[in-house]
Protein backbone atom coordinates (compact mmCIF):
# COMPACT_ATOMS: atom_id res chain seq x y z
CA UNK A 1 0.00 0.00 0.00
CA UNK A 2 1.09 3.40 -0.31
CA UNK A 3 -0.21 6.92 -0.41
CA UNK A 4 -0.05 8.80 -3.47
CA UNK A 5 1.59 12.29 -2.55
CA UNK A 6 -0.94 14.46 -5.42
CA UNK A 7 -4.47 13.29 -3.85
CA UNK A 8 -3.68 11.16 -1.07
CA UNK A 9 -5.47 8.47 -2.51
CA UNK A 10 -4.16 4.89 -1.31
CA UNK A 11 -3.00 2.44 -3.64
CA UNK A 12 -2.31 -1.55 -3.37
CA UNK A 13 1.23 -2.09 -4.24
CA UNK A 14 2.17 -2.63 -7.23
CA UNK A 15 -0.59 -0.67 -8.56
CA UNK A 16 -1.12 3.07 -10.20
CA UNK A 17 -3.35 6.03 -8.70
CA UNK A 18 -6.82 5.72 -10.56
CA UNK A 19 -7.55 9.59 -9.64
CA UNK A 20 -4.01 10.38 -11.31
CA UNK A 21 -5.04 8.37 -14.49
CA UNK A 22 -8.38 10.17 -14.82
CA UNK A 23 -6.37 13.54 -14.15
CA UNK A 24 -3.65 12.51 -16.36
CA UNK A 25 -6.76 11.68 -19.32
CA UNK A 26 -8.34 15.37 -18.50
CA UNK A 27 -5.52 17.34 -19.18
CA UNK A 28 -5.32 20.15 -21.96
CA UNK A 29 -3.10 19.85 -25.09
CA UNK A 30 0.52 21.30 -23.41
CA UNK A 31 0.03 23.68 -26.70
CA UNK A 32 -2.71 25.46 -24.79
CA UNK A 33 -0.99 25.56 -21.72
CA UNK A 34 0.70 28.35 -20.00
CA UNK A 35 4.33 28.15 -18.45
CA UNK A 36 2.86 28.20 -15.09
CA UNK A 37 0.25 25.14 -15.32
CA UNK A 38 2.86 23.36 -17.68
CA UNK A 39 5.50 23.58 -14.81
CA UNK A 40 2.87 23.03 -12.12
CA UNK A 41 1.89 19.68 -14.03
CA UNK A 42 5.04 18.42 -14.61
CA UNK A 43 5.93 18.70 -10.73
CA UNK A 44 3.38 16.38 -10.53
CA UNK A 45 4.65 13.75 -12.29
CA UNK A 46 7.87 14.08 -10.79
CA UNK A 47 9.60 12.11 -8.12
CA UNK A 48 6.77 9.52 -7.04
CA UNK A 49 5.63 7.54 -10.29
CA UNK A 50 1.77 7.54 -9.69
CA UNK A 51 0.75 5.90 -13.33
CA UNK A 52 2.06 4.01 -15.40
CA UNK A 53 5.71 4.85 -16.65
CA UNK A 54 4.99 5.33 -19.90
CA UNK A 55 2.33 7.69 -19.91
CA UNK A 56 3.73 9.83 -17.73
CA UNK A 57 7.05 9.87 -19.77
CA UNK A 58 5.06 10.68 -22.95
CA UNK A 59 3.55 13.54 -20.92
CA UNK A 60 6.44 14.62 -19.50
CA UNK A 61 7.84 15.03 -23.09
CA UNK A 62 4.56 17.03 -24.25
CA UNK A 63 4.75 19.72 -21.14
CA UNK A 64 8.50 20.45 -22.53
CA UNK A 65 8.39 19.64 -25.61
CA UNK A 66 11.03 17.87 -26.30
CA UNK A 67 11.92 14.11 -26.42
CA UNK A 68 13.03 13.01 -22.73
CA UNK A 69 15.55 9.96 -22.72
CA UNK A 70 14.82 7.95 -20.05
CA UNK A 71 18.31 8.38 -18.13
CA UNK A 72 17.50 12.13 -17.94
CA UNK A 73 15.07 11.78 -15.69
CA UNK A 74 17.26 10.51 -12.70
CA UNK A 75 20.17 12.38 -13.86
CA UNK A 76 18.85 15.94 -14.37
CA UNK A 77 17.56 18.37 -11.86
CA UNK A 78 13.63 19.27 -11.67
CA UNK A 79 14.42 23.47 -11.98
CA UNK A 80 15.92 22.00 -15.58
CA UNK A 81 13.37 20.39 -16.49
CA UNK A 82 11.26 23.14 -15.68
CA UNK A 83 13.11 25.63 -17.82
CA UNK A 84 11.68 23.37 -20.03
CA UNK A 85 8.37 23.69 -19.73
CA UNK A 86 8.69 27.78 -19.87
CA UNK A 87 11.07 28.26 -22.70
CA UNK A 88 8.68 26.95 -25.20
ZN1 LIG B 1 -2.91 10.30 -7.43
Amino acid sequence: MWVCERDGTKVSAGEFCVKCVEYLESRPDASNMSADQKSTEFEYWWGQLKIPFDLMHERLEKLTNRPIYTHELGMRSLDSFLQDCRNW
